[in-house]
């Protein structure tokens, strides 16, 4: 079965070219210049728009348990979404719930995941317990194609490692060559303004994101910095959200530590004025980190033309407003964290293209090329190549389309974006080789996506 996606304009973290892309079976066999290859079995015309390599979106949370609930989005429907806005593999996280062991919380992930995803997808693993065992295990992890550990200086009690628990993960990730991923906040600071404010009576969602001061970000992140200084472990700071936690990881990038961060669109675009929404409706957008004053979008744009952020992720962890976010009004310190967003990131980001924030290059770059190459996928993916899988976009940049819960594909009553209207859209969207969306239609089913056992970053030396 060949496929031949002609006339459009290929793209790639380099740059842009008029090509034609062939895919034979699962994988791409060519790209060539135009009217190379005549002969196929399907024919897909992309005039007048960007061919290029699937999303990758590197940091999802789908039916995650949070605070006696679940994101709302499962497997199922959450890749399904995110294929409808272009992103053809995620990697999700594993939770470690005290007391239990990484192998077997791998196990259940393997479990919920495994014939529900409509795209590509691996894990990386949440340590929150760490012990003798479990920093064994974490051996075991990389053998099965799971090289990155996920550790929290925020949520204690629930997720919290001690700056001791993470140093020696952290020898354990130099030693195996894997990469510590750090939420950086200082939850032990954090939680005693939270603490204060709910006894001086301030119940309301916007608390949320005062009590998590920018300045607690920075200095969990220069603290995460150091320690992988001192254990020499590459070290990933996730959804950095401050201009405080940039400054650090610029120095440490230009000091050459092996330090790297992502962003998210809701920090692009989203702010604490969000949060500040009256009737409760703040809670939609209560994350950790919190959506910041408007003044950090700057420096996250300027982060990612300097690549001091490589990668755009979307901390997808939707809980529907009804219900779930409900379960903290008057007291904010109960809203479940997370935002949804799985389906939008290509889209909010490709605005940041048509604003003159990034380049092409830059967009194709920080969503899919350089999440492969971070968490060892390259080149199978994040870049459309001979043998390379046949993940790809094909994308109207002319298109408009306003975003909104009524016509949103997540399994979420809400949408962060209500109203937004943005400029360019997916066409159609192939999952190794198969068309699982076009012209508005959905093609894909639950089961295609394959677990991906991934290597190294490839960052390393
Ligand atoms: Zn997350």
């Amino acid at each position: 079965m060949r496929t031949l996606i002609r006339g459009g304009t290929v793209l790639s973290s380099t740059g842009a070219a008029t090509a034609d892309v062939l895919v034979d079976g699962e994988t791409i066999a060519a790209v060539a210049a135009p009217g190379v290859f005549t002969e196929a079995d399907t024919v897909l015309d992309a005039t007048g728009r960007y061919v290029l390599p699937g999303g990758i979106d590197a940091h999802t949370h789908m039916e995650m348990p949070f605070g006696g609930t679940f994101s709302a989005d499962t497997f199922e429907t959450g890749t399904r979404a995110a294929a409808w806005g272009g992103t053809t593999t995620i990697i999700d996280f594993a939770v470690q719930a005290k007391g239990t062991s990484l192998l077997s919380t791998l196990d259940k992930w393997h479990e919920k995941a495994e014939g529900d995803c409509a795209i590509d997808y691996g894990f990386h693993m949440i340590v929150s317990d760490v012990n003798d065992g479990t920093l064994k295990e974490m051996e075991s992890c990389v053998d099965s194609g799971v090289s990155s550990f996920k550790m929290f200086m925020a949520y204690p009690g629930v997720f919290y490692s001690t700056d001791g628990e993470i140093l020696r993960a952290m020898h354990k990730a130099t030693e195996t060559g894997a990469t510590i991923m750090m939420h950086a906040e200082n939850g032990i600071a954090i939680d005693q303004l939270v603490a204060r404010a709910l006894a001086e009576g301030k119940g309301e969602p916007v608390q949320h994101g005062l009590t998590r001061p920018p300045e607690l970000e920075g200095e969990a992140t220069s603290r995460a910095i150091t320690l992988a200084k001192v254990t020499g472990a590459p070290l990933y700071i996730v959804h950095l959200s401050a201009a405080q936690a940039l400054a650090a990881v610029a120095q440490a990038r230009d000091e050459g530590q092996n330090v790297f961060a992502e962003t998210c669109p809701q920090y692009l675009y989203l702010s604490i004025e969000d949060l500040a929404k009256p009737d409760f409706e703040g809670a939609k957008y209560v994350a950790s980190p919190p959506l910041r004053e408007k003044h950090h979008q700057a420096d996250l744009w300027r982060g990612l033309r300097t690549n001091d952020l490589s990668v755009v992720s979307t901390d997808h962890c939707p809980f529907c407003f009804k219900d779930q976010k409900e379960l903290g009004r008057g007291d904010f310190s109960k809203i479940p964290n997370g935002m949804p967003g799985v389906e939008h990131r290509m889209d909010l980001l490709h605005q940041g293209v048509v604003a003159g924030e990034i380049s092409l290059a830059r967009w194709v770059e920080a969503c899919s090329t350089t999440p492969a190459r971070m968490f060892g996928l390259y080149p199978r993916k994040g870049v459309l190549a001979p043998g390379s899988d046949a993940d790809i976009v094909i994308y109207d940049p002319a298109a408009e389309q306003t975003l909104s819960a009524a016509t949103h594909h997540m399994a979420v009553d809400y949408s962060a974006y209500e109203g937004m209207t943005i400029t360019g859209k997916v066409d159609t969207v192939l999952s190794r080789g198969r068309v699982v969306v076009d012209g508005g239609e959905y093609h894909g089913s639950a089961g295609h996506g394959r677990f991906l056992s991934r290597d190294l970053c490839q960052y390393l030396g």
